[in-house]
């Protein structure tokens, strides 16, 4: 099958897969109507005869047996009782014709498309999916709360497909980012009242205002997701750095609006200058209902509203830090979520250690962060009589939340200073300058980086990074 696809910008891009979606969002009912062409190209040496899409906001339904939040956080996520959404597919076509598909995975979050003909390298194939998402009231990545309507992980999104494996069909998680996908290109509508401001993922190319509805219109090459946010609440303050617009989105009176955009510049200028300069033409960070600290999207983070109350600009760097690990340099975020978390949070360490007037010093944190481990060692050592400290491992094989924290988050930064004792903080930012450039628009699995920062340091890093990844490691 041929098809031409429409506004390739040059060759490499027009490899990508291209989302043109269209959405409305009607606010009283709190349900997105969609409809996008997913046009893929197959660049793999492979033919397919189905393509498989990630349905996340099932995970949001009542029957759903994987939560989208752990039992400790139900209170926080839902601010007035549990809440329920999902996405419902109306129809699958192409070229104006039904193809079959069928809802899976155990909370119907895949959908499976058979396709009209075997797809065979090279050839391009568009797909019509009509949908619609009924949003929970839930302070999440996807969901209304009080001052913010968060879509996050909202449109059917084609899984990844890794060569002999096959597609990479992960299911959703309440630990972590259950995510992965392929850089793409997008084009965006979105309609919805006037009432609201949007921050969103992409550039804007128009508003058109009809009665009290508005269209915005929105378009960007390769990014790895799209995202946006609707308020009522909102106020904006934005600078420029070099050619990118930096945006922070607070709520209206806040005092703080300055100085939380003045972190946004430093922590941008930080890390264009220490991995390698952030390719896109903004950033929006935004004050958010989230029960977490913050989540990042493409050009768009969310920033707990909660966090900021307590004059929090370390999730704010560490959220940053996201656009360069895993914006940029992507990976399975649900089979090695120590990738992007372990590099953007020693990234944060790195943050604070080069600007000391935010008052972190790096062997403190340090410190603290090998103190809390060797503290949640002790106290499951006690309880179970054995610790899990592998770090390599999907999001469902830890135990529990604290786990998860402890193994990605602190332990990634434990070994990253470790290997800075062995190699020198010189090689080690070099290491992570190269691995940005090298692999810029990709996804990394542990034996790229691996591989990577063996050749950019000329250390045999392997047994290191293995013996950290498989647990064998000793913390001291
Ligand atoms: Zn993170």
């Amino acid at each position: 099958m041929a098809f031409t696809l429409v506004g390739c910008k040059d060759k490499q891009l027009s490899n990508l897969t291209n989302y043109n979606i269209s959405l409305s969002y009607d606010e009283n009912e709190n349900i997105l109507t969609g409809k996008e062409t997913v046009t893929f190209f197959n660049y793999y040496d492979n033919m397919f005869e189905n393509l498989y899409f990630h349905l996340y906001p099932n995970a949001f339904r009542e029957d759903a047996k994987n939560k989208v939040v752990s039992s400790t956080k139900i209170e926080d996520a839902y601010p007035n009782g549990l809440s329920y959404g999902n996405i419902e597919i109306k129809s699958v076509l192409n070229n104006g014709n039904q193809l079959k598909y069928s809802i899976e995975g155990q909370d119907q979050n895949i959908l499976n498309v058979s396709l009209p003909l075997q797809l065979y390298p090279d050839d391009i194939i568009s797909i019509d999916i009509e949908f619609t998402v009924k949003l929970a009231n839930i302070n999440h990545r996807l969901g209304y709360g009080e001052n913010t309507i968060n879509f996050g992980n909202f449109y059917p999104i084609l899984a990844v497909y890794e060569s002999g494996k096959g597609f990479m069909l992960n299911p959703y998680h309440s630990n972590g980012d259950p995510f992965y996908s392929e850089c793409s290109n997008y084009q965006v509508e979105i309609d919805f009242s006037k009432e609201f401001n949007i921050a969103h993922s992409g550039k804007l190319m128009s508003i058109i205002e009809d009665g009290n509805r508005q269209k915005v219109k929105i378009d960007e090459d390769n990014i790895r997701d799209f995202a946006f946010v609707l308020s009522n609440k909102f106020e904006k303050i934005s600078t420029k750095i070099n050619d990118i617009v930096i945006n922070y989105w607070g709520y209206k009176d806040d005092d703080d609006l300055n100085v939380r955009l003045q972190t946004c510049v430093d922590a941008v200028e930080t890390f264009n200058d220490m991995i390698g300069v952030y390719p896109y033409s903004q950033l929006n960070v935004v004050k958010s209902n989230f029960v977490h600290g913050g989540m990042e999207f493409p050009e768009l983070v969310l920033i707990s509203d909660k966090v900021l109350s307590d004059d929090n600009d370390y999730v704010i760097v560490h959220e940053i830090a996201h656009q360069w690990w895993y914006g940029v340099i992507g990976n399975d975020e649900y089979n090695h979520a120590w990738i992007d978390e372990g590099l953007t949070e020693y990234s944060t360490l790195l943050f604070f250690e080069e600007n000391d007037d935010y008052g972190f010093k790096y062997n403190e944190m340090i410190k603290s962060i090998t103190n809390s481990y060797k503290l949640f060692e002790k106290i499951y050592t006690k309880v179970t009589g054995e610790v899990d400290g592998r770090m390599e491992r999907p999001l469902n094989e830890f135990n529990t939340e604290p786990e998860y924290v402890q193994c990605i988050y602190n332990k990634s930064v434990i070994m990253f200073d470790s290997l800075r004792e062995m190699i020198g903080i010189k090689k080690l930012k070099n290491a992570m300058k190269d691995l940005y450039k090298d692999y810029s628009y990709k996804n990394v699995s542990p034996e790229i980086l691996i591989a990577s920062f063996i050749k950019s340091t000329h250390y045999d890093l392997e047994g290191f990074f293995n013996s950290w990844l498989n647990g064998k490691a000793m913390v001291k």
